[in-house]
């Protein structure tokens, strides 16, 4: 059976789904040539056409998504915003190169904190910080190296008992944590909502216009949609994994599904138990773990579970999400998740990201997902430089570069018994 080639997810965003649906949806119905097409309108898309129209403001950019704004990955995601860039196995060798990345991060944290204020943009953005917690032998020992690493880069930290995490957050489930100050939340569909909307008007959005294929011309690209095509002499991928199935990063790259379910707003006397923060998140120690927040408007949060290449029935997974949650809420009993829906992300082996020119005039940006909402639009603008000839930090030097994986099934196998012994390991994070 031939692979998609966009994301087709089974329910809405719920994220997207709080908030008001929009009359000025476009999509592509004609052939259109132009300068550059960007596939993709996700953080990295969205930084990459900003970015390209400074550096060159008269060429034609068009940007193309499968889906509608809110409605890909970068309106699925949890909403942390990590300014900091955090390396298990750093060593003193490796501090320059780490503080170098987090200068980059830091500047793109800015540049979209100057984005959302500028144009106004209405997306609860708030610097909270983001506690990390663990509860079994593997999370302490995740733990323990990750603050050896803010000991090393001399970064600020606060270290939280089981009763100190209680009275925060309101669960006596993990034994201990880290508090560091170098996150904000986001709404994140109202945030790439915002952030599309304050694009230069000389840039074309078209969604729902799923790119099926990517072929060569002699001086250029063609890129095949439903209802219209595009010709362009250059093209940026910035449609995560899902550039494998267009031909690009096939071995380096893999669709990993993962899942999210929102509460209801609480009422006063849930969130009164919820500890003495309005707005609070819970990073797992390990990378199988689940991730919590308290959102601004008063709901809890819980994202976990992964899927290979394949999206699990969202109902079922949705049961998994709210015992994981009650098992750290127990005073959530009554409660149920007012919507659950899955995400996809781009694995690579090394967790690097695929990041440069793929083809002649053909760059690709994919493959970030730990932090990949900063991350993504720290890459997306620095293609958008380099493609246009100017000389930028290297990002495969800083931040690696995607390995090979093997191909199928021996990739899958392998993912299978990676992620079954981890998640035995890691299983009271999860
Ligand atoms: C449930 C969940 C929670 C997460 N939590 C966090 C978090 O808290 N913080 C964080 O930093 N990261 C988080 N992530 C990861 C984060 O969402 C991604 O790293 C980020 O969205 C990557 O941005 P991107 O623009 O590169 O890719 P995407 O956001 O995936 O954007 C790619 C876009 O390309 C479109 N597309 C795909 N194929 C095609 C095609 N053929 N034609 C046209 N368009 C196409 C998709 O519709 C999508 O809109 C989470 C992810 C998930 C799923």
């Amino acid at each position: 059976m031939a692979q998609l080639t966009y994301p087709q997810y089974e329910r809405q965003c719920g994220w997207n789904a709080l908030l008001p649906p929009r009359d000025d949806v476009r999509s592509l119905t004609t052939d259109v040539e132009c300068d550059v097409v960007i596939i993709g309108a996700g953080y990295t898309g969205i930084a990459a056409a900003r970015r390209w129209a400074e550096v060159a403001p008269d060429d034609e950019i068009v940007i193309i998504d499968s889906s509608q704004l809110g409605e890909g990955s970068s309106g699925r995601n949890s909403g942390f915003l990590l300014d900091v860039v955090f390396a298990s196995d750093a060593d003193s060798a490796q501090l320059p190169r780490l503080m170098e990345c987090n200068q980059l991060i830091g500047m793109a944290m800015k540049d979209l904190c100057d984005s959302v204020h500028d144009a106004a943009i209405d997306c609860d953005l708030e610097r909270t910080g983001t506690y990390r917690a663990a509860a079994g032998n593997a999370g302490l020992q995740a733990l323990r190296r990750y603050r050896e690493f803010l000991q090393l880069a001399d970064l600020p930290y606060e270290e939280l008992d089981r009763q100190a995490l209680q009275e925060k957050l309101g669960t006596a489930f993990y034994k201990e944590g880290i508090y560091s100050p170098h996150c904000s939340m986001v709404q994140p569909a109202a945030l790439i909502r915002g952030l599309a909307a304050a694009l230069p008007t000389s840039i074309a959005l078209f969604e729902d216009s799923p790119a099926l294929s990517l072929d060569r011309t002699i001086d250029g690209w063609k890129i095949r949609t439903p209802n219209g095509s595009l010709t362009s002499r250059k093209a940026i991928l910035a449609n995560n994994a899902f550039s494998k199935n267009l031909g690009i990063g096939g071995s380096r790259l893999t669709v990993i599904y993962t899942y999210a379910g929102i509460t209801e707003v609480l009422s006063d006397k849930l969130l009164e138990s919820l500890g003495s923060e309005n707005q609070w998140g819970i990073l797992p120690t390990h990378r199988l773990g689940s991730t919590f927040r308290r959102t601004h408007d008063g709901r809890l949060l819980v994202r976990s579970h992964y899927g290979y290449e394949r999206e699990s029935d969202n109902a079922k997974i949705g049961e998994i999400l709210l015992q994981r949650l009650r098992a750290r809420f127990p005073q959530l009993k009554q409660i149920e998740l007012q919507s659950v829906w899955s995400g996809a992300t781009g694995l690579t082996f090394n967790g690097a990201p695929l990041w440069g020119e793929a083809k002649p005039g053909l760059w690709i940006s994919s493959g970030c997902n730990g932090g990949g909402v900063i991350k993504g639009t720290l890459f997306g603008s620095l293609l958008a430089e380099r493609a246009n000839g100017r000389d930028t930090p290297d990002v495969n030097a800083l931040f690696g570069a995607a390995s090979w994986m093997p191909p199928e099934p021996l990739r899958k196998i392998g993912f299978k018994i990676v992620s079954g012994i981890e998640k035995y390991q890691g299983r009271a994070e999860i």
